[in-house]
């Protein structure tokens, strides 16, 4: 049985946060997105569900990788989250996204395929000790509503997220490429390409109105970089996202 607590530290609320679609379309006048395409050798462990709430192609040398397409807030790894408060709370905690709401656990892997992530990273103060609570029993997550929601979100969507991807591998070849670089890198490698990119293949959407929204948090999240160079790849992106976003105002 392992146990876990949030002590609410905030420690976590940095860097990236993956989303569902529907979180990111909600949200997107807070956070500065990305599409983050993330591969997976068939050897590994979570293939199966990447496959299942992504998709698959052919490498050049005949293998079979299959690829996280995650709708993503694009923060650098040390900024914090923008609803991230000075006293370190969540200024939308009622309203945040399903992916805080299911921390730690992550419904891209298996539920069998979580026990990892119960052990908080270095400076993290999540309380694991036993007088928490019992949260993982074996391979079962003993509360899975969040995990259950959040792995339902993914599903729905995926039938959304799979032409688009498709339709982007056949009309930009520079995605294999980067693809097979990613692979090769240590520990996982991943492209990120704008959300502007998705948000044409959504004709159900308001798209005028969330690329407004959208420009909106790519320029205040371009204001917060500042002039730090570590992050020169970051403000280039948003300044080039909110230009692709600017066209479909
Ligand atoms: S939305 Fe709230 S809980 Fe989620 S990362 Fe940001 S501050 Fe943390
Ligand atoms: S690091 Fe752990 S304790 Fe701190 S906010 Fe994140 S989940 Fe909660």
């Amino acid at each position: 049985m392992r146990h876990f607590r949030c002590t609410a530290c905030g420690k976590c609320c940095v860097g990236w946060l993956p989303l569902t679609l529907k979180d990111a379309l909600l949200h997107a006048g807070r956070f500065p997105l990305a599409v983050v395409w993330t591969p997976v050798r068939q050897a590994a462990k979570d293939f199966a569900a990447t496959e299942r709430l992504g998709f698959t192609f052919r490498t050049p040398d005949k293998k079979t990788v299959a690829v996280r397409v995650c709708p993503t807030a694009y923060i650098p790894p040390t900024m914090a989250c923008p609803a991230l408060t000075a006293d370190n709370l969540c200024a939308i905690h009622g309203a945040k996204p399903l992916r805080c709401k299911t921390m730690p656990f992550f419904p891209y892997r298996d539920e069998g395929h979580q026990a990892d992530l119960l052990v908080p990273r270095p400076g993290w103060d999540c309380d694991v000790s036993p007088s928490a609570p019992s949260v993982y029993d074996g391979k079962t997550i003993v509360d899975r509503t969040d995990f259950d929601a959040e792995r339902a979100e993914l599903l729905a969507q995926a039938p959304l997220i799979r032409p688009y991807a498709q339709r982007l591998m056949e009309t930009a070849p520079a995605m294999a490429s980067g693809l097979a670089k990613a692979l090769l890198k240590p520990g996982g490698g991943h492209v990120a390409v704008s959300f502007a990119s998705l948000l044409r293949h959504l004709p159900n959407e308001d798209r005028s109105r969330i690329a407004a929204r959208q420009i909106g948090a790519l320029t205040e999240a371009s204001h917060r970089l500042g002039t730090e160079s570590s992050w020169a790849e970051y403000r280039r992106n948003y300044q080039d996202w909110a230009w692709e976003m600017e066209r479909l105002t």
